[in-house]
């Protein structure tokens, strides 16, 4: 009897042990769901959903109805590497981080220069350009130099990094934030402001759409880096972002895609 009763509650305790070892495992699995669902944000997972401010050539701009330019190109190769479709979110360049955060896209791709301010909300991949801040004028105005922009009023595309430069080095009354850097420009055209502030190959690329009117100053204004973002913690798709981009500087892809938009 005394032996029976003894398997009885070995068999119960083997059953409730195990049964604790599959409430623990449930757990560890709904945790892992969770932490799935908020890191991996909003996309199916045959489909990477991209926010990009589709103003901003020759890195991201609308042609028909698609998006078209060097980062488009890139993240067309990246998708491709990973095995996933792409779905682009066009929106205001300053909703970009918040739309990350906010699980509404996946992956920023928008000329984003790397800051340490940016890195405390996201996470950047491996930088893939180098830029640098121009500044364009009109022709004749007299402003030759960036020192003659002191008291001056000064476009800029809402919470790029030519906006918060200019603010920290003009003060922000003398900052005239815009929707796209097009609006500045034509803003300038008008006479309603001196100078632009924004990233040298979209400067000159906004130039141009005014031949013998604007002029960009010799001098850079600041130099920088852009990377895609993901948000904070994703490691999962940083890695493979990342993974890509090495691959697509290595094989010459970048340079061929840089190239074609670039001359
Ligand atoms: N490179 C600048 C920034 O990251 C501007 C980017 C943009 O306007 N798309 O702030």
């Amino acid at each position: 009897m005394k032996k029976i009763l003894s398997i009885l509650v070995c068999l119960s305790l083997i059953m409730s042990l195990s049964a604790c070892g599959g409430s623990t495992t449930a757990t560890n699995q709904t945790e892992a769901a969770n932490n799935a669902t908020e890191t991996t944000a909003v996309s199916s997972v045959n489909t990477l959903v991209v926010g990009t401010s589709a103003n901003f050539p020759p890195y991201e701009y609308i042609e028909g109805n698609t998006v078209v330019g060097i980062d488009a190109e890139i993240v067309s190769e990246v998708a491709k590497d990973i095995g996933v479709k792409v779905k682009w979110e066009d929106m205001k360049f300053d909703s970009l981080i918040s739309a990350l955060s906010a699980n509404k896209v996946d992956l920023v791709v928008a000329g984003m220069t790397v800051t340490e301010d940016r890195q405390e909300f996201v996470d950047f991949s491996n930088t893939y350009a180098t830029a640098v801040q121009s500044v364009i004028v009109k022709v004749g105005s007299g402003i030759t130099d960036i020192d003659h922009l002191e008291g001056k009023l000064i476009g800029v595309q809402l919470g790029t990094t030519g906006d918060i430069y200019a603010s920290d080095d003009y003060g922000a009354d003398h900052v005239k934030g815009y929707a796209a850097g097009a609006d500045a420009v034509l803003s300038l055209i008008n006479g309603q402001i001196d100078a632009v502030i924004i990233d040298d190959e979209v400067a000159k690329n906004l130039a141009n759409a005014y031949p013998g009117q604007l002029t960009l100053l010799d001098t850079a204004y600041a130099e920088e880096e852009y990377a895609m973002a993901v948000k904070k913690g994703n490691t999962k798709l940083l890695n493979q972002v990342n993974a890509s981009i090495e691959k697509l500087k290595q094989n010459g892809t970048l340079k061929r895609i840089v190239d074609k938009y670039i001359k």
